[in-house]
């Protein structure tokens, strides 16, 4: 599978960005069609394609960074007084570029954005049952 994508021209310097932190593993940079202003987006340098190819280590840096971001973004003139982060690990979780990334999105009353999604309230057998399965599927 073509591992290419434009998060890679820009790690390697070859596309344009506005960035906003680096280091050895990880870079950051402002989204080009930011949900809302101050958008960022947080990238492992080597490529992974999926969270299941990233190295958690990295993972657990990408988080980090978000971390700061997220307290920057505060006290930026961006002036926001929450942050979400959003990941998304697959076509249908909404992945368009598959270099993994971490959204780092600022908010601010009445921004209009927000996930949509249909909460249920299942039994407590049938939560302690998925519960069960996914145990099992980690595997410890
Ligand atoms: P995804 O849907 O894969 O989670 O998000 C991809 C994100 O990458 C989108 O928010 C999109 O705006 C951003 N993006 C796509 N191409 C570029 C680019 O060339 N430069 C920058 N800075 N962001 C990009």
């Amino acid at each position: 599978m073509n591992p290419y994508t434009i998060f890679a021209d820009i790690v390697a310097g070859r596309a344009p960005s506005s960035k906003v932190y680096e280091d050895d593993d990880v870079l950051a940079f402002m989204d080009i069609r930011p949900m809302t202003p101050g958008h960022l987006l947080v990238v492992p340098k080597v490529a992974a394609r999926s969270l299941a190819e990233l190295d958690p280590e990295v993972g657990g840096k990408l988080f980090q960074v978000g971390q700061r971001l997220a307290a920057a973004l505060r006290t930026s003139e961006v002036g926001c007084d929450g942050v979400n982060f959003f990941l998304a690990d697959g076509v249908t979780a909404g992945q368009e570029v598959f270099h993994v990334h971490l959204h780092v999105i600022p908010r601010t009353p009445g921004d209009g954005f927000g996930l949509r999604g249909r909460p249920t309230s299942p039994r407590r057998e049938d939560l302690d049952y998925l519960a069960a399965s996914i145990r099992g599927a980690l595997g410890d």
